[in-house]
């Protein structure tokens, strides 16, 4: 075992400013950061050419997904491989309840399933029935580090739908234990009718996967949500927002007081819905909420600086495109798309370098601000001394094609293939562990930890 790594020289990024330092990791934690910082026997990791970020937090993703019959290519070792390739440290996936199921039953069982992780992991929740006193197992839960879950507006047919008597009575206990609500937020009504209407007109090639989830389903379900949170006091997050109004009526919120965080994903910042104009390219966009016009685009990137979303995780989902096209129907198919190792070179390129976001707020936004809001902070998502010893050496130098190719995920393809990036993961250390050199990740399944969380805290955030 070395006796901790020196990362010399970098610039490194907080949401308050960039500074050029010397960062000194030994036990897993940073225990000094400062100009000029003396060696005292580390491995050192030259960092003069390139940023040093805090280690990426995706607080959205999905290893190891069974929707049957479907299952994804990626489980735990693969997916958060891609996660370190990408400058990813720490990701929180799902812990799906059963129908009937208790919730530490639910939590057990993907605890089992996550012992292969590379990167610090924790749970969200999906909660999918309280009708049996489920609710009455949150304090444990929140003892054993899981405060947050997630509810769906949709998806009936798979059993994740929860009523909004269910997402009431839940928000109502989550704002007396101090759990964010997470909503995945289409309106069933209206997408399970158009998606018949498609049905019945024989449209279900993939070309009509957008269509058939039209925008007004998102953002009446916010609006909803967003009153619910209003009614209970509850921290409410709106995940994966596709539309630029989702974001608008969260910032509107805020500024009346409801304690509301909203989400988006790559796939909405950097790609529309012209994909979906012949089945191929669509293909490699099916997920939900689909793609939208390409004017959503700029009201996003304004609102991840604006105050109506605050953070950006990947939804990343390892489905391959030959399970995509055996199911080759809008109905049938699974939805989710790869994305957890582009997450970082897609904000450098097109918010930072196509200057619509600073790097302080891509610090912001792909580290810090799920860290606080999610309870991992100060522990997680912040270069201090302290915290846990998790780097993203980020060179920004060169431009790079992305392509099916190199992507580490056993989805085996991006859906960003083709896109220019500018800059490249020099290193992601993990507790102070060098675990992707630029080249390989190098370190063996298994090495994440899970990660208790705290309640979340208004002021925190
Ligand atoms: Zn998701």
């Amino acid at each position: 075992m070395s006796d901790g790594l020196l990362v010399h020289d970098g610039t490194v990024v907080s949401p308050r400013g960039l500074r050029r330092a010397d960062v000194r990791c030994r036990d897993g934690t940073i225990v000094e950061i400062g100009t000029h910082l003396a060696p005292a026997g580390e491995q050192m990791l030259d960092a003069g050419d390139s940023y040093v970020l805090p280690g990426i937090v995706d607080p959205h993703v999905h290893f190891a997904l069974e929707a049957k019959p479907h299952r994804t290519a990626d489980d735990f070792a693969s997916g958060s491989t891609a996660a370190l390739a990408g400058g990813v440290t720490t990701v929180i996936d799902f812990a799906h309840q059963h129908a009937g199921e208790g919730f530490e039953e639910a939590l057990d069982r993907r605890l089992a399933e996550a012992v292969s992780c590379r990167t610090d992991y924790s749970l969200h929740l999906i909660v999918t029935d309280i009708s049996g006193g489920q609710m009455a197992e949150m304090s444990h839960l929140s003892e054993r580090g899981v405060t947050s879950a997630k509810l769906y507006s949709t998806y009936r047919a798979a059993g994740f739908f929860c009523d909004d008597y269910v997402v009431l009575e839940f928000m109502r206990a989550a704002a007396e234990l101090g759990w964010v609500v997470m909503v995945h937020c289409e309106n069933d009504a209206i997408v399970e009718g158009t998606r018949a209407s498609f049905v019945r007109q024989e449209k279900v090639e993939f070309r009509y996967h957008g269509a058939s989830r039209p925008a007004v389903a998102e953002v009446e379900t916010v609006e909803r949500m967003l009153c619910f949170a209003g009614d209970t006091g509850a921290a409410v997050y709106p995940v994966h927002l596709s539309v630029g109004e989702s974001a608008r009526l969260i910032a509107a919120a805020r500024r009346r007081g409801v304690t509301a965080f909203g989400e988006t994903c790559p796939h909405f910042l950097v790609a529309d819905e012209r994909v979906y104009e012949d089945d191929a390219r669509a293909a490699r966009f099916i997920h939900t909420p689909p793609l939208r016009a390409e004017r959503e685009q700029a009201i996003l990137w304004a609102e991840l600086g604006a105050g109506g979303l605050q953070t950006v995780g990947s939804d990343h989902c390892g489905y391959t495109l030959a399970q995509r096209t055996d199911f080759a129907d809008i109905v049938k198919v699974a939805p989710g798309v790869p994305g957890i190792e582009t997450l970082l070179p897609l904000l450098y390129t097109y918010g930072v370098v196509a200057e619509r976001m600073r790097m302080e707020d891509l610090a912001a936004v792909a580290s810090e601000n799920a860290a606080r809001i999610f309870g991992l902070y100060p522990r997680k998502g912040v270069v201090a001394e302290g915290s846990d010893a998790d780097l993203v050496i980020y060179k920004p130098h060169g431009t790079r094609t992305l392509d099916d190719q190199t992507v580490r995920s056993a989805a085996r393809y991006s859906p960003f293939a083709g896109m220019p990036v500018r800059g490249r993961v020099a290193a992601t250390i993990l507790r102070g562990r060098i675990a992707f050199d630029g080249t390989d990740v190098i370190v063996p399944e298994g090495t994440g930890r899970f990660v208790p969380r705290q309640p979340f805290d208004l002021a925190r955030v």
